[in-house]
């Protein structure tokens, strides 16, 4: 289904449903969180009662967010997630495309295998079969760009308000990490220029995500620069690990790690970055390239993972320093498109 079919049978595709609810993915991010609620606040304009349904808690530098109250975090109130998804006539897929990763929420899905579904995101590898209708494209910078355009499609004039482009501006900015990747064509900016009005001030956006940090947060940053990143010259690649430990003594909250995987891609020869962090029973992989090397192919091939070109994650069930092992071990393969 191409964008323009998508755009031009939106109206009367959404008017068939009264009972909408809208999944994003686990551990939600900026372009989850702030395109599920452009959405949301979007389809109500229909008249339609929405819901948004989250699998785990969102970070704190996004908790001041329109209608953040409004979402559903399924692991802490996971009864009335699954009234949500049985009472649902539309189930929407925000900013992924596989229920595996939705977490707690993905059995109750399965059991909503009937309930017609709708896909807007911009991850690859979809399975379109299993979707009614789907806004998917691979290069866009965010889900946020998708629901704007689609939006813009039905008229700014009549649709678009504050609220909206505050949260559309939130999922562009942090998918692109501040305007600074995953652009791929100048729409992006010219659709941020939309939304941008003297009620909506992208500085103050920008500030509210990024200059938001507890002391903690700041210096578990500085602290895994200096004293948990291990450079490898021949590969071109960095890694950063953090163990539990490390966190505790941070007082590691929801969305304190996030950004951290950036940083070593700020050296001029490293082309690779690897964020390693020890969860509650499982390894969690976060991965950032410059160019055209594939962290998406690492991800998907060795670390149960995927994403895109230059931002993939993963998991493993195994210890730290069997994941940093492995880590090691999966490199050499990899050697000639690092020194490309
Ligand atoms: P992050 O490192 O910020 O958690 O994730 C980077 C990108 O990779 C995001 O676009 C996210 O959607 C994708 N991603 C992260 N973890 C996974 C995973 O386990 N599986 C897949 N398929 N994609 C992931
Ligand atoms: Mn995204």
């Amino acid at each position: 289904m191409s964008k323009e079919l998508f755009f031009n049978n939106f109206r009367s595709f959404i008017s068939k449903y009264k009972k909408v609810v809208i999944v994003s993915h686990v551990n939600p991010d900026g372009d989850a969180i702030g395109s599920s609620l452009a959405f949301y606040f979007f389809l109500q304009k229909f008249g339609i009662d929405v819901k948004i349904i989250i699998p785990n808690d969102f970070p704190s530098f996004l908790a001041w967010m329109p209608g953040i109250e409004n979402i559903l975090v399924f692991d802490k109130n996971s009864e009335k997630g699954v009234e949500y998804l049985n009472a649902a006539d539309l189930i929407c897929y925000i900013d992924f495309n596989h229920p595996s990763r939705t977490g707690l929420v993905h059995n109750d899905l399965c059991h909503c295998s009937k309930t017609p579904k709708m896909l807007i995101d911009h991850h690859r590898d979809t399975d379109y079969s299993q979707f009614e209708a789907y806004l998917s494209e691979l290069e866009t910078s965010s889900t946020a760009e998708l629901v704007a355009e689609l939006i813009q499609s039905q008229g700014f004039d009549k649709y678009l308000d504050d609220k909206i482009a505050i949260c559309l501006l939130v999922g562009i900015m942090t998918d692109t990490g501040s305007f600074a990747h995953s652009i791929y064509h100048p729409e992006t900016f010219e659709i941020c220029g939309k939304l941008i009005s003297p009620t909506v001030d992208y500085q103050l956006i920008h500030s509210k995500i990024y200059n938001t940090f507890s002391e903690n947060r700041l210096r578990l940053l500085g602290y895994s620069i200096s004293e948990r990143m291990v450079t490898l010259d021949e590969y071109h690649t960095a890694y950063i690990y953090l163990t539990k430990a490390d966190l505790e003594r941070f007082n590691y909250q929801v969305g304190d790690t996030e950004g951290v995987v950036n940083f070593p891609l700020m050296i001029d020869n490293i082309k690779m970055a690897v964020l390693i962090t020890e969860r509650q029973g499982v390894i969690r992989f976060s991965f950032r390239s410059k160019g055209d090397f594939s962290v998406h192919e690492v991800a998907r091939a060795h670390f149960n993972g995927g994403g895109h070109t230059n931002a993939a994650g993963g998991t493993l069930e195994c210890s730290i320093e069997q994941a940093i092992e492995k880590l090691l071990a999966v490199l050499p393969q990899y050697k000639a498109l690092l020194n490309k």
